[in-house]
């Protein structure tokens, strides 16, 4: 089952997990249970409340909502560093890091600096800024496939923007995706999707036009052979093949490195493009990306995230002969009334400053390897199935055996003992993704003494789930 709803997972009213010594106090009605004040959720139950009468769920953005998960959201007050403080004070060690952005940590005072010093200028231009070509060099210069960046406002418009771009230049229609890889919430990319689409169960969302579900193929991560038999189904009319180079979007799942090649070579057999999606691994499985680690040149990238630094921001890039044929330059129309905008580009650039100092990467990659393992050996030592693993800064794991090697496989991960899980760390001051098909983050922020309780937390919440 992939869903469990909150009355299925018992979290009621003060309810505790078995054998937990952390009682949960919520408010109900008009009165609330006071028999103890460890996790006091109150005033974010009340804003939740109010917040479902205002937007649909209450969210801005569906997995916010912790529907996988069960029970309430909190609801966060300020961040700074390596933690979340919610409405009612709890202090939350975050690894989720706003979905991947916080790379140097929270609310960093250099990037905080920074942006109020643009914001002296003004909020936004709608006319060229130069802080735009900085932070468009920074990633030309990091990522040998790009030479030439159209900045955004997200990730999904920076999939969306792509899309077109593969298809104008090719004059191809299909393009091939994998089963649990999340590009945005675009119609094309609303096909076997991952992400908030695979936690609430929605594979193929309604209001998805036939066109449009009918040019996306599917093919299976990992697997080459499902590409390579997509392609001779629809020879000359594939466009490409677009992919998180280490998918995060059905939890963490690492790309065999023939995959990718496989991927390369057949892309360029078939006249098509290879398009990696960076929006969640760009600047974050190392500074130069997926692509960099594994060593793959892909045609075109997305970008968003960590070149945003916080604030709102994707890209799309790539190879100079391509990218031109985006308007004005070229005829394939896109566009954005705050696209480039200054203090977006600024937070982008004051992050990846950071991020180039020496150490950087190294240090993510010590700290999120003692977490993981931390968390695995003690999943184990419990008596759970658990596996799972990181690159650099980005990890995740599953509650079965494995190996996970795409979509199908994560679907083998007991998601009600995650939601068990979920609230038990949550409840010891934990912040992880209210998702199993979900990655975590770590930052720079993050201290060995973090890293510690977390896996302290761990210990006590295998051995009650
Ligand atoms: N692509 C990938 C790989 C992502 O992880 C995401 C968001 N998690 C997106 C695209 C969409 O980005 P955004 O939420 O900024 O629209």
């Amino acid at each position: 089952m992939l869903f469990a709803s909150s009355s299925a997972l018992g979290f009621l009213a003060g309810s505790q997990l078995p054998g937990s010594s952390v009682t949960h106090v919520r408010a109900v009605g008009p009165t609330m249970q006071t028999t103890a004040v460890k996790h006091v959720t109150t005033k974010s139950d009340a804003i939740m409340a109010e917040a479902r009468t205002l937007m649909p769920g209450g969210v801005s953005s569906p997995v916010r909502a912790f529907k996988s998960v069960g029970g309430e959201p909190v609801v966060f007050d300020h961040v700074k560093g390596s933690k979340a403080y919610d409405v009612d004070g709890n202090e939350y060690v975050d690894y989720v890091g706003t979905w991947g952005p916080a790379i140097v940590g929270h609310a960093d005072d250099r990037v905080l600096a920074a942006i109020t010093e643009t914001m002296q200028k003004g909020t936004s231009f709608g006319a060229p800024c130069a802080l735009e070509n900085e932070l468009a060099k920074m990633v030309i210069d990091a990522v040998p496939s790009v030479d030439m960046v159209r900045f955004t406002n997200s990730g999904t418009e920076a999939c969306m923007g792509v899309l077109r771009l593969m298809r104008a230049h090719t004059k191809r229609e299909k393009v091939i995706k994998f089963e649990g890889c999340y590009h945005g919430h675009a119609d094309s990319f609303l096909v076997a999707a991952g992400s908030g689409v695979i936690t609430l169960g929605l594979p193929d969302s309604p209001g998805v036009t036939k066109g449009a579900a009918d040019s996306t193929l599917v093919a299976k991560y990992n697997d080459l052979a499902s590409v390579e038999a997509l392609f001779e189904a629809n020879e000359g009319e594939v466009c490409g093949v677009i992919l998180e180079g280490v998918v995060g979007n059905s939890g963490f799942i690492v790309p065999d490195q023939d995959f990718l090649e496989g991927l390369r070579a057949l892309t360029t057999k078939h006249g098509a493009l290879l398009v990696f999606d960076e929006v969640m691994t760009g600047f974050r499985i190392s500074y130069g990306g997926a692509q960099k680690h594994f060593g793959i040149e892909p045609d075109l990238s997305t970008f968003g995230k960590v070149i945003g630094g916080g604030l709102p921001v994707g890209a799309y890039a790539g190879k100079k002969e391509i990218m031109e044929q985006v308007a004005p330059a070229g005829s394939m129309y896109q566009a954005g009334t705050l696209s480039g905008n200054p203090l977006a580009m600024r937070a982008g650039i004051e992050t990846m400053k950071i991020l180039k100092q020496p150490g950087t990467y190294e240090q993510l990659d010590r700290q999120t390897d003692k977490l993981i393992n931390g968390i695995l050996e003690a999943g184990k030592a419990a008596g759970h199935a658990v596996t799972g693993g990181h690159i650099s800064g980005m990890f995740g794991f599953f509650f079965c055996e494995g190996p996970v090697k795409s979509f199908a496989d994560a679907t083998a991960s007991d998601t009600e003992k995650f939601a068990r899980w979920h609230r038990g760390m949550l409840e010891r001051g934990v912040y992880l993704a209210p998702s199993q098909y979900e990655a975590g983050f770590m930052s720079l922020a993050h201290s060995d003494e973090d890293i510690e309780k977390t896996i302290a937390a761990a210990k006590e919440v295998f051995a009650i789930i």
